[in-house]
C-alpha cells in the first residue's frame, strides 16, 4: 500500500522485460552469498556477461557501483576453519574465539584483530589495495588498513613485498619528491581554512562536466570534489555554498590560485558574504606550490581508476577516489580525514558485521549512546494515556493532515502542510477521540491533535 502512494507521485508506464534482456538487474538482485562457498576465490562470477558496450546517453543514470567485495566475516571464518595448525591454538589473554572467528589482542590495547591464515592473505592484500574501496595506496597506508582489522605473523614485510610488485602503482604514480612542509598559516580546526583546486580540462563527459573543482579542508584534509561544467565563480560559489558549506559550515579563509575566476568581482562578492578570507596560495606559502601537490592525489587516483576504462568516464570515479582518500592516513596529519572529522573511518561493505567485535573500547562507548538514546525514546514515546493532553469543549485545536499526492496536480503530501486549524472542539466521543471542526465536524483520534499555543503575554503595561 505504501508503495501504491509512493508511485502516484510518477508518471510511468509498467513493461515486462524478460530476464535476458535484463541481466544485471537480475544478477544484482541475487545474494552472492546464495552459492558460496564452493569457489568463494572467484568473484567474477556475479558479474554480468561481457557484451558490446552500450551506447551512453546523456541522463541515463549508470549503474557505477562498487565492485562486489567478499562478505568478510564468512570467508575468513571459512579459510580460518581450513587451517589445522590455525584452529589448534588454545585461547588465552591473547587470542580468544568469537563469532567462529579467532582474534588477536592488539598488544596493550582492548581492540581485537582477526588472524589471518595464510591461503587468505593474498585475497586480503588486494582487498585493501587493489580493490575499488582502496585505490591503490601506498605500502605504509596498505598495511595501516590491514591492521584495523586483520594480522598475522609478518603482516608488515607481505605488505610491503605485495605493493612493491604492484604493476598498476608503477605505471600510475609519480615519482616522489621531498614534500615541503612549511605552513605560514596553520589551520587550528576542521573547515577552518579550505583549499579550492581546480583540474582539468578533461574529456566533456556525458553529463556535459569538463573540469574537476577539488575543494580540500586543510585541517583534516577531508576532499570534496564536484565535476563541473563550466569554470566561472558564480558556478564554484553555488557549487561552495550548497555542498560544501552547508555541509560543514562556513570557513574562515578560501584559499585559490591567481586563476582570473578568483581575481574578479563575483568571487569577492561571494566570499564578502560568506565573510571568509580570501587568500592565495602566493601569500599562504609563498616557498611552495601547495596546490600541484593537493592535486596529485587526486590525478593518481584518476589514473588508476581510468586503467582500462574509457578517459571520458572519469566524472564517473570521482565519487570513489573520494572514499579512498577521506579513508587514507594522510602524512601531514597522521590520521585519515575521516577519523579527524568524524571519529571514525568509513566502513567498507560488510565491515560492520566485524566493527561490532573489534574495538571494545569504542563499543562500549556506543553502548552509553545506545542507553541514552533508549531512555530519550521512553521518555518523549511513552504510552498515549500519559502523555496525550486532554481537550475541552470549544478550546482551540489543530488537526493533523493527511493529503495524498497527486501525480497530476504538481502537488506532493510530503511537502504540504502538517496542520490545519485552528478548529475547535465539538464533542468528546469517548477517551481520546473528538470531534472537530466546523458544521458536522470530523472524528479525530488525540494522536493527530495539537492545541494552539497560547500567546506569549506582551510586556506588562507600565
Ligand atoms: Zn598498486
Amino acid at each position: 500500500m505504501r508503495w501504491a502512494l509512493l508511485l502516484q507521485e510518477f508518471s510511468f508506464k509498467v513493461e515486462h522485460c524478460p530476464g535476458k534482456d535484463n541481466e544485471l538487474p537480475d544478477l544484482l538482485s541475487r545474494n552472492p552469498q546464495e552459492d558460496a562457498p564452493a569457489d568463494l576465490g572467484d568473484t567474477d562470477r556475479i558479474y554480468a556477461p561481457e557484451q558490446t558496450p552500450p551506447v551512453r546517453e546523456k541522463q541515463t543514470p549508470q549503474l557505477n557501483l562498487f565492485e562486489a567485495a567478499k562478505d568478510p566475516l564468512e570467508w575468513i571464518r571459512h579459510q580460518q576453519q581450513q587451517d589445522a595448525e590455525l584452529q589448534a591454538m588454545a585461547e588465552s589473554p591473547q587470542v580468544r574465539r568469537r563469532d567462529g572467528l579467532i582474534w588477536k589482542r592488539r598488544p596493550g590495547t582492548n581492540k581485537w584483530r582477526i588472524i589471518v591464515p595464510v591461503n587468505a592473505r593474498d585475497d586480503l592484500l588486494r582487498q585493501h589495495h587493489d580493490a575499488d574501496t582502496a585505490g591503490h595506496p601506498g605500502a605504509n597506508e596498505t598495511l595501516r588498513q590491514v591492521q584495523r582489522k586483520y594480522t598475522w605473523p609478518g603482516v608488515a614485510k607481505d605488505t610491503s613485498d605485495f605493493v612493491r610488485a604492484c604493476t598498476t602503482c608503477k605505471e600510475a604514480k609519480k615519482y616522489r619528491v621531498l614534500p615541503h612542509t612549511t605552513s605560514a598559516h596553520r589551520p587550528e580546526k576542521p573547515w577552518d581554512t579550505v583549499a579550492l583546486d581546480l583540474m582539468g580540462p578533461y574529456p566533456l563527459t556525458a553529463d556535459g562536466n569538463k573540469c574537476l573543482l577539488v575543494v580540500t579542508d586543510l585541517f583534516s584534509r577531508w576532499v570534496e570534489a564536484f565535476p563541473i561544467a563550466a569554470t566561472d565563480a558564480t558556478t564554484i560559489a553555488v557549487k561552495l555554498e550548497n555542498q560544501v558549506f552547508t555541509r560543514w559550515g562556513f570557513p574562515r579563509a578560501i584559499l585559490t590560485d591567481n586563476g582570473t575566476q578568483f581575481s574578479g568581482k563575483a568571487w569577492a562578492s561571494a566570499c564578502k558574504t560568506w565573510q571568509a578570507y580570501q587568500w592565495t596560495t602566493a601569500m599562504y606559502r609563498p616557498q611552495a606550490n601547495p596546490t600541484e601537490r593537493r592535486n596529485q592525489e587526486v590525478k593518481t587516483a584518476l589514473r588508476i581508476h581510468l586503467k582500462g576504462r574509457p578517459h571520458v568516464e572519469w566524472d564517473l570515479q570521482i565519487p570513489k577516489i573520494l572514499f579512498q582518500l577521506r579513508n587514507r592516513k594522510n602524512a601531514a596529519t597522521g590520521k585519515s580525514p575521516a577519523e579527524l572529522l568524524l571519529g571514525r573511518d568509513l566502513l567498507l561493505p560488510g565491515e560492520w558485521k566485524i566493527s561490532r567485535q573489534f574495538d571494545e573500547e569504542r563499543e562500549a562507548s556506543f553502548e552509553r549512546v545506545r542507553q541514552h538514546q533508549a531512555k530519550y525514546q521512553q521518555k518523549y514515546v511513552g504510552d498515549d494515556t500519559r502523555l496525550a493532553p486532554n481537550f475541552q469543549v470549544g478550546e482551540l485545536v489543530y488537526v493533523r493532515t493527511s493529503p495524498f499526492s497527486k501525480a497530476s496536480k504538481d502537488f506532493c503530501a510530503g511537502l504540504a502542510l502538517r496542520w490545519e486549524g485552528p478548529f475547535p472542539i465539538l464533542r468528546v466521543v469517548k477517551d481520546g477521540i473528538y470531534v472537530v471542526g466546523k458544521g458536522k465536524g470530523m472524528t479525530v483520534h488525540v494522536s493527530r491533535i495539537k492545541p494552539v499555543e497560547e500567546k506569549h503575554p506582551g510586556p506588562a503595561k507600565k
